[in-house]
């Protein structure tokens, strides 16, 4: 079976509740990364079709982190401006002060839960409001009724930002976790023992059919471009998709439901729920 996000996603914007464009998202694109740039423009168009805000806030790469940080308290302090996203990666120059600038936005503006306070409340297990990628993989295993409680997921990637968190999401949920990275030894032993494997590598159909069994769930975070140019995910879906039991397309998987989570933290941050 095909876990469309797109339809998971459409279904579930119908049940969030209603606001205007008084409700707005701010993001702030320091440079101009033409991934982001794409990235931006999709989260844009979502919520203007949901009727709801958005602003861009572009500066130049070499803008001052004084300067960028004025932006921030701005944003911080304006009554309509509900959720902030600094859109990362950040231009080599600003990296060594990313923690900094993702901790000036307004812990309660924070829609992507990165800032510190937010990752400890998290972490902790007081709150389960998540990163965005982290929520949209919880929502749409829960939406398809794959329940992870007692089951072996394999996640492939560490990262902050995706990997991590999700990691964290799941053991909240019951299910027995293993992180595997770029000095994991024999891969392809552990995702084939587990019961979900879920890839955020980063690399073009670098799971091929022989990391898999019969019956598994497949999670595929990836967003790639292979040597066509073509948009494909981590796993080789063609080949995959054969064997397992539910696998993520790329496009059309995980992607829109990252917008919906970021969408419905938004909205969890503008009701304090
Ligand atoms: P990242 O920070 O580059 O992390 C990649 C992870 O993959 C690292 O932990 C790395 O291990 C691991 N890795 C690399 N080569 C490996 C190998 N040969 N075997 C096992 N592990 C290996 O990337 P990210 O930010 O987590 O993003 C991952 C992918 O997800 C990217 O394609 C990104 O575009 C995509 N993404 C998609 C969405 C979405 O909405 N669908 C959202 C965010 C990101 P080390 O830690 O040892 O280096």
């Amino acid at each position: 079976m095909i876990l469309s996000g797109i339809a998971a996603s459409n279904d579930l914007y119908a049940k969030l509740p209603k606001f205007g464009d008084n409700l707005q998202l701010a993001a702030l694109l320091i440079g101009n990364n033409p991934a982001s740039q794409v990235y931006l423009r999709i989260k844009a168009k979502k919520l203007n079709e949901l009727g709801l805000g958005f602003r861009l806030i572009n500066l130049a790469a070499n803008t001052p982190l004084e300067k960028i940080l004025e932006e921030i308290t701005k944003l911080n302090e304006d009554q309509n401006i509900k959720g902030i996203i600094i859109q990362l990666p950040l231009p080599e120059t600003l990296i060594q002060h990313a923690r900094k600038i993702i901790n000036h936005i307004d812990p309660t503006k924070d829609v992507d839960c990165l800032h510190t306070q937010n990752l400890g409340s998290f972490y902790s297990g007081e709150s389960d409001f998540m990163p965005a990628t982290a929520q949209g993989v919880v929502d749409l295993l829960s939406y398809y009724n794959i329940d992870v409680a007692g089951k072996h997921a394999v996640i492939i990637g560490r990262s902050n930002l995706v990997s991590k968190p999700l990691a964290f999401a799941l053991l909240q949920k019951n299910a027995t976790i293993t992180i595997c990275h770029s000095y994991t030894k024999n891969l392809s032993n552990l995702t084939r023992e587990a019961d979900i494997v879920i890839s955020a590598v980063g690399k073009p159909r670098f799971l091929t059919q022989s990391f898999f069994t019969e019956g598994q769930t497949v999670i595929d975070i990836g967003i790639n471009r292979d040597q066509n140019n073509t948009l494909c995910g981590d796993v080789d879906f063609e080949t995959v998709s054969r064997i397992v039991a539910h696998i993520t397309p790329v496009p059309g998987g995980v992607g829109p439901m990252t917008v919906y989570g970021l969408i419905k933290n938004l909205i969890r941050l503008a009701t304090n729920n």
